[in-house]
């Protein structure tokens, strides 16, 4: 028979860390273009795992030694292979029961709104469109969402539908999202990544996380942000959203700067590239990764990455990470300070001042 508990221990052992399952209803109110219920309108149940992010895969960043672990294996390990095996094995149990399982893992497809910053990319008119499609080469509109899509039929969200990650595990009872953006579970802090299933079988739901706030309000990740992405606790810069009643919060990130010094870091924290490239900052292309202009868009970042992606050390098929403060510091801060992580580890992730190349 079909029951959360033998689902949750089929997750378990082919490989998920944590299973929660939420009711269909808890995306009530949720954007249409964000809204899961549009995947498989007649399924009732949400279904999230985490995967865990071994804490060592970040020791090469924390050290400045070795960048390639973590966005190869927390990225792409994760989504190309252990989550869809997981996905896989508990689609075909859910299935063999008799009921469907629309399997979705972590996609690195476009969705119909930029999840950069929110921005649509099918609201163009027929003579726009035009004009896009003449220019396509050099003109992209929003580089992070579809361009050219339509709705399939009437009362359908044009594909493809990508819906919020962190607060659909928020929904299954897995954590709670913090300051940083970042998914906090009680079990690992920030160090997860998820995916999910949606079935049309009913079944027993989790409650949503109701303990002690996972995030410190520590602000450790906006003072280790080499890009000043984070906005301070103090300025109010909010994101607020109502998840059937419970209230997620979570600092308005400035998307397109963590995009740039997530991928190139900057002056201080980038070594693959030397000081002349960033002291010459030839045409200005660094003028974002510099401080020089306030501009944080899809233009900007394209000179950027124009400029220094011959230094790039490597690819992994994801971007290849040269930060990830955020999350580093994250970690820090809750084993260290009584928080979620508090004696996990027999020794803490961080035991000396973080690095800053001296230049
Ligand atoms: S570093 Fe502190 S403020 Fe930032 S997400 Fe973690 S606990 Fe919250
Ligand atoms: S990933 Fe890096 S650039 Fe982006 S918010 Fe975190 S610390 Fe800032």
């Amino acid at each position: 028979m079909l029951t959360s508990k033998r689902i949750k221990e089929i997750a378990l052992s082919a490989g998920a860390d944590l299973c929660g399952i939420a009711p269909m209803s808890r995306f009530n109110g949720a954007p249409d273009e964000m809204n899961p219920q549009f995947l498989f309108p007649e399924a009732k149940s949400c279904i999230g795992f985490v995967f865990r992010i071994p804490r060592g895969v970040q020791r090469g960043i924390e050290e400045g030694t070795q960048f390639y672990q973590y966005p190869s294996m927390a990225y792409g390990g994760i989504n190309e292979i252990f989550a869809p095996a997981v996905l896989y094995q508990v689609g075909k149990y859910i299935e063999d029961e008799g009921f469907e399982a629309f399997v979705y893992r972590n996609t690195g497809a476009r969705g119909i709104v930029s999840d950069m910053d929110g921005s649509p990319g099918n609201s163009i008119s027929p003579e726009e469109q035009i004009e896009i499609n003449e220019n396509a080469k050099t003109s992209t509109a929003h580089h992070r969402s579809v361009q050219f899509t339509r709705p399939t039929r009437k009362g359908n969200v044009a594909p493809d539908l990508q819906f919020q990650f962190r607060l659909a595990a928020v929904a299954c009872g897995l954590g709670e999202i913090g300051w940083s953006k970042m998914l906090l579970t009680p079990e690992f802090g920030p160090l997860q990544r998820v995916a999910f299933l949606f079935t049309d079988a009913e079944l027993e739901y989790d409650e949503m996380y109701s303990g002690p706030p996972l995030c410190r309000k520590c602000g450790l990740c906006v003072r280790e942000c080499p890009g000043g992405c984070i906005p301070t606790i103090q300025s109010g810069k909010k994101i607020t959203v109502e998840l059937d009643g419970k209230v997620c919060e979570w600092g308005d990130i400035d998307m397109w700067r963590c995009y740039a010094f997530y991928t190139h870091a900057g002056r201080y924290y980038n070594p693959f590239v030397p000081k002349e490239v960033f002291d010459k900052n030839e045409n200005g292309a660094l003028d974002l990764l510099e401080g020089k202009t306030k501009i944080a868009d899809e233009k900007e970042i394209m000179k950027v990455y124009t400029a220094l992606q011959k230094y790039f050390p490597s690819w992994v098929g994801y971007n290849m990470a040269k930060c990830g403060g955020c999350i580093r510091g994250c970690v820090s801060m809750l084993e260290k300070k009584g928080g979620c992580m508090e004696g996990r580890f027999k020794e803490p992730l961080r035991t000396q001042k973080p690095w800053k190349l001296d230049r």
